[in-house]
């Protein structure tokens, strides 16, 4: 999956994804990226997530529209992103076997990213900073 989250000069978020969907998926399935709140979620208010990995399991979760109400409960956007990936391992147990990531960005600006599996790569880009981050060097 590519997603995009963006904030313009306005103070208005947007965002945006694509996908190929998952190897070896049968035909006809639907997978997270076309469905707002599973794949991508937007709320002007508060922020914007967008998601990689087994779609199913962000279908089952609603998991880019937990991330933002997490965020509307006062989450910082790396918190969101963690609680989620969480929320979403307990359920599962074995969780360690599906890649769980998501991107998130704030009203303010502020984004996070976390993803259990190493290599969840996101770029960022705004006046001050212009560079390609793994989402493992958020992680305090
Ligand atoms: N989330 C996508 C899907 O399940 C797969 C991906 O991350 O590319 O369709």
């Amino acid at each position: 999956t590519i997603g995009m989250l963006a904030l313009d000069s306005h103070g208005n978020l947007s965002g945006a994804c694509t996908t190929s969907g998952a190897a070896y998926k049968l035909p006809g399935r639907v997978g997270d990226s076309p469905l707002i709140g599973a794949g991508l979620y937007v709320d002007n208010e508060v922020g914007a997530a967008t998601a990689t990995g087994m779609g199913e399991l962000m279908i089952k979760t609603v998991g880019c529209h937990l991330v933002v109400e997490l965020m509307r409960h006062g989450a910082s956007p790396q918190q969101a992103c963690q609680q989620a990936v969480e929320r979403i391992a307990t359920r599962l147990g074995d969780y360690a076997a599906y890649q769980v990531g998501f991107l998130a960005l704030n009203r303010r600006g502020d984004h996070g990213a976390y993803c259990i599996q190493p290599g969840f790569n996101f770029a960022v880009r705004h006046a001050s900073q212009d560079e390609v981050l793994d989402a493992a060097s958020l992680l305090k």
